[in-house]
């Protein structure tokens, strides 16, 4: 079995996990993983001193540390009881004495399953009735399933360092997921978890195989997984392949060794869907973040070249580095390492991008970038899905026709109607999302204003 990818000091685990046999089993695998690290025991009381001794609650950009520790893994469990989750939340905050922030509600067993549409400050949505395409950040609703949150890849331009939450009652979450997908037929793929690497405690954690195994027992629904690791061992000894579909965030050698250290690198992430492929599962690759980097063009040719001549992708899609202002940008990525060119368009534009969800670059250069990706593509393959994600609605205006599709028909790494081999959508997804309902059978979100 490889090494674990990071070895903590210490990890805490929640009292109760202790009383759980199979989640217990986990926690001692993961600690068994790291040799020397120091197993401590946490409760909902002592929790919130912990924060703020660990200094949990002052999360930043982990290009801005000049160190940049693994994270502290902390083990706990789902539950599915709202008013006792509130009530524990609610002592928690209580206590607290910091004036930073830490998801305490996903600390206390909530959050397994959030229901997801794009809503910002300018285009909110209160109501499953207001769903639609957000201009600001065009997204599939859907729901999008948890383990956690956290991840030890120290990507510059990421703030989930520092602790990682991960829950370890995967039996019992399986038996909720099974509800929810029951209530919401129209949802035909699930992406588990977008704010931690699912792949990096695998596969000691074990909670991989099952989720496989459960996808490929429903025969149309499918789990998506997203990683930037090569961490693919586990999956493959899963023996379940044929409802698991893998969407890598594929990067070239640059960004991915100084920017994204401890993440594969840009070929063992494609030598892993390779493998991956070769076991049964399908691959997709998303270009994300592509980050303009001095030499991003021929890094764009050497990473699609080798992908598409490794592996057969279902589909591919594109994002531009976002999240962020132009001030941002430079203080968790080394400025020597940017191209200039497209640096100083990001800082002539800060006014106007400061307050985007698609900044810190503005139109002309992601435009420039998303065409020279897909020629690279179309050089080297004329049928494969292209798409562009998390982009505005001006963006497919501009390039909707060139890439074969419109907000409503793409198909998408991780969209919640995009199933293997297919090319276009056939139903609206604003549309199918309006029947979200919860595992109890309850809407989404209110249906009503
Ligand atoms: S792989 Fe994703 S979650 Fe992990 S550090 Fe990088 S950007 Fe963050």
């Amino acid at each position: 079995m490889p090494p674990p990818i990071f070895t903590p000091p210490r990890m805490y685990v929640l009292k109760d996990v202790w009383e759980r046999p199979q989640a217990a089993r986990c926690a001692e695998r993961l600690a068994a993983s790291w040799p020397g690290v120091e197993v401590r025991t946490f409760t909902c009381d002592t929790l919130p001193d912990i924060v703020v001794e660990e200094g949990w609650d002052h999360g930043a950009k982990m290009g801005t540390m000049v160190h940049v520790p693994p994270p502290i893994p902390v083990l706990g469990l789902f539950r599915f009881d709202r008013d006792a989750i509130a009530a524990d939340v609610k002592r928690m905050r209580d206590a607290y004495k910091g004036n930073g922030s830490f998801p305490f509600g996903l600390a206390a067993g909530d959050g397994a399953f959030v229901f997801f549409c794009s809503s910002t400050r300018n285009f909110p949505v209160k109501t499953l009735n207001d769903v639609k395409p957000c201009p600001e950040h065009v997204c599939r609703p859907q729901w999008r399933l948890h383990q956690g949150r956290g991840c030890p890849h120290q990507c510059a331009y990421c703030s989930l360092g520092g602790f990682l939450i991960t829950h370890v009652n995967t039996e019992d979450y399986i038996e909720r997921l099974a509800d929810l997908l029951a209530q919401n037929p129209w949802q035909k793929t699930w992406l588990y978890d977008d704010v931690m690497d699912v792949l990096t405690l695998e596969p000691e954690l074990d909670t991989l195989a099952p989720l496989m195994r459960f996808f490929e027992r429903t025969h149309d629904r499918y789990l998506i997984l997203h990683t930037k690791s090569d961490r693919v061992h586990g999956l493959i000894e899963a023996s379940a392949p044929r409802n698991t579909i893998i969407a890598w965030s594929l990067s070239g050698p640059t960004q991915s060794g100084r920017l994204e250290p401890v993440a594969g690198t840009t070929e063992s992430r494609i030598e892993a869907a390779r493998q991956c492929q070769q076991a049964g599962m399908t691959v997709r690759y998303k270009f994300k973040p592509i980050v303009p980097i001095k030499t991003w063009r021929e890094e764009a040719e050497y990473t699609v070249d080798l992908a598409l001549s490794r592996t057969k992708p279902d589909n591919l899609s594109m994002t531009t580095l976002m999240w962020m202002d132009s001030a941002e940008l430079t203080r968790c990525i080394p400025e020597d390492l940017l191209d200039a060119e497209s640096l100083q368009a990001a800082r002539d534009a800060h006014e106007e991008m400061k307050d985007s969800r698609v900044g810190p670059y503005p139109h002309a250069v992601r435009e420039q970038i998303y065409r020279h990706y897909l020629r690279a593509i179309r050089d080297r393959d004329a049928d494969v899905p292209v798409t562009i994600s998390t982009e505005s609605l001006d963006m497919w205006k501009h390039m909707g026709r060139d890439l074969g599709f419109t907000p409503a028909t793409y198909v998408c790494g991780c969209g919640a109607g995009a199933t293997p081999n297919l090319f276009k959508l056939d139903t609206n997804p604003w549309q199918d999302a309006k029947a979200a309902r919860t595992w109890k059978g309850e809407p989404a979100m209110p249906e009503e204003g």
